[in-house]
């Protein structure tokens, strides 16, 4: 991560960061020593790294749980379900025989109601593999799928830009 620093004689005693165009940029009074502000900025990007992929496998786990609960009465289940890194043209997938599910990993970087919507739709495989009336009365017990799918559909549509 690019870090740029800005110093300042008007600050006096504070520190602070914000991120532009997925650059750092630290303001930082004058006098501030520079191994002091390096020790804050490394403080400061491990924070940023953890608010931007908090989310695990067992995080995965964790949403499925609730969401079994919330929308199928708890009535699923499912061998494992994992972020995965060969996905890049996919949100996720269900193995119905298996019973294993796979979320692509770039989904871990949305927000939370869209990787629960994906969440949803891999879970409501396990009762309908297909894309039927069926299925899609199930998905849509999530109140959000629709505004999930116009979310992804969007947000992919930049991701496929060429840069
Ligand atoms: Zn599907």
């Amino acid at each position: 991560m690019e870090v740029i620093i800005k110093r300042s004689k008007r600050r006096k005693k504070t520190i602070q960061a914000r991120m532009i165009q997925g650059k750092m940029e630290v303001l930082a009074p004058a006098h501030i020593s520079d191994g002091v502000l390096q020790d804050h900025i490394s403080r400061l990007k491990a924070r940023m790294a953890e608010r931007e992929y908090p989310r695990s496998d067992e995080h995965l786990q964790a949403r499925a749980s609730l969401l079994n609960q919330k929308y199928f009465c708890g009535t699923l289940n499912w061998n494992s379900i994992c972020y995965s890194p060969r996905q890049e043209h996919r949100r996720g997938s269900c193995s119905v025989n298996a019973r294993t599910i796979r979320i692509s990993e770039r989904l871990a970087k949305y927000p939370q109601w869209v990787e629960d919507y994906v969440i949803v739709h891999e879970l409501a495989h396990l009762l309908e593999p297909n894309h039927g009336k069926e299925f899609k009365a199930l998905v849509r017990q999530y109140p959000l799928a629709e505004r999930a799918i116009g979310f992804l559909m969007a947000t992919e549509a930049l991701d496929r830009r060429p840069s």
